[in-house]
């Protein structure tokens, strides 16, 4: 096993919880890109014990701070194991949560999102693509699904020098393939649907909702994607919900979704950009008992910061207007860059601009199945914000 020599002083990141270093941060090594080498000092002394790629922006992920411990295939099925059983304990429902969370579960760069009778896996690290034979039979036996489904595409991939890789790697595929909240049954695309086909980590604060939501009224599912936020508003009585999206596709699962659970007369779909359909809102004096903020994340890095900004603040802003008095805003980050603090700052921000008084019901983050590392706090990137307008 080779060795990847950090620069001197870089060590006290990954003793604080960081589990990578950075390209920069490493010097060359003569070690095979995707292998299993150990982090030293500068004076050779073990760091930590990972996987190493030149290629990629995170060139050591660290699996094992432990000298003594291999990592090899019983390491993983160990992992696999220990990830298992914790959301057997933590998740709100173990047939429907995210089985393995990267670095958060000791696995980085794996993840692998449990829907119903289908796992779909997603790895986005060349380290670990290498044992995906042994994560594929070792989930088959744990979970015992029908179907275990790729889907490692993406920017991550590309950047870390490996293929994209899409479709079936065991079992059969059940179809239609449907999951199941709070008794509502939605379908899930994993083929076709976004990253794995459901946005798990919003589950529990989809829920939430389905408790705080006002009855009767209509409410805006913006950013709706397959529609699960309006559904729980709808079976917790809102009147009406109009189900915005930018993606034509999304709109139209959200409405099949919603005519699957009874509420066709009750469901109505825009495709649009939230950024001028909001706007139209404004001008044409709709209002609204609820609105939910769903965005994708505006800021994927801290360059983006000023700009995503000034989006999260229009488009809670103009949501804060159009609220009536009474009304709940459930708003949400998944930016990794944007910390609590800075999303409730913007939200003070957008609410003394509209001239709305709101008080914070509760702030949220994504449920237990998706824990996150402290030192690496990019892992706890889901906000979800509840507000009620004074
Ligand atoms: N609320 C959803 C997840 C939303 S994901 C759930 O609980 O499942 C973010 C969604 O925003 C995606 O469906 C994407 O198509 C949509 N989107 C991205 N940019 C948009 C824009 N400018 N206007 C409206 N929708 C947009």
């Amino acid at each position: 096993m080779g060795n990847v020599t950090l620069q001197s002083g870089k060590e006290r990141a990954i003793a604080a919880g960081r589990r990578w270093a950075y390209r920069s941060e490493v010097l060359p090594a003569d070690v095979a890109p995707g292998a299993v080498a150990d982090l030293v000092d500068s004076r050779g002394g073990f760091v930590a014990r990972g996987f190493y790629n030149p290629r990629s922006e995170l060139a050591f992920r660290v699996v094992t701070e432990d000298a003594a411990e291999p990592v090899d295939a019983d390491l993983v099925r160990r992992r696999l194991a220990a990830a298992w059983a914790y959301r057997k304990r933590a998740a709100d429902d173990p047939r429907y949560c995210r089985v393995v969370f990267s670095e958060a579960d000791g696995l980085p760069g794996l993840i692998a999102d449990r829907l119903g009778d289908v796992i779909v896996l997603q790895v986005s690290a060349l380290g670990i693509a290498t044992w995906q034979p042994v994560v594929v039979q070792t989930l088959a036996e744990l979970v015992r699904p029908e179907a275990i489904y790729a889907r490692s595409e993406g920017g991550a991939r590309r950047r870390e020098g490996l293929p994209e890789e899409v479709g079936l790697l065991w079992g059969t595929m059940p179809d239609p393939l449907l999951v199941e909240e709070g008794g509502l049954r939605m379908r899930v695309d994993v083929a076709g649907g976004q990253k794995t086909g459901h946005y798990l980590d919003q589950r529990s604060n989809r829920l939430r909702l389905r408790q705080l939501s006002p009855q009767g009224g209509v409410g805006l599912d913006a950013f709706c994607n397959t529609g699960g936020f309006g559904l729980q508003a709808l079976a917790a009585g809102v009147g009406r919900v109009i189900f915005l999206d930018a993606s034509e596709a999304a709109v139209e699962a959200a409405l099949a979704n919603a005519a699957r659970n009874g509420f066709q007369g009750r469901a109505e779909g825009v495709a649009a950009n939230a950024f001028d359909q909001l706007r139209t809102y404004e001008r044409d004096g709709s209002r609204f008992d609820l609105i939910v903020l769903d965005p994708p994340a505006f800021a994927r890095g801290r360059a983006h910061l000023d700009a995503a900004f000034r989006g999260y603040k229009e488009i809670n802003l103009r949501a804060m207007r159009l609220l009536r008095p009474g009304g709940l805003l459930v708003t949400s980050s998944c930016s990794q860059p944007v910390t609590d603090d800075m999303f409730l700052n913007m939200l003070a921000d957008a609410a003394a601009d509209s001239g709305c008084r709101m008080r914070v019901i509760e702030r949220r983050g994504a449920g237990a199945d998706h824990p996150g590392l402290l030192g690496a706090e990019q892992t706890l990137y889901l906000k979800c914000i509840f507000l009620e307008r004074l």
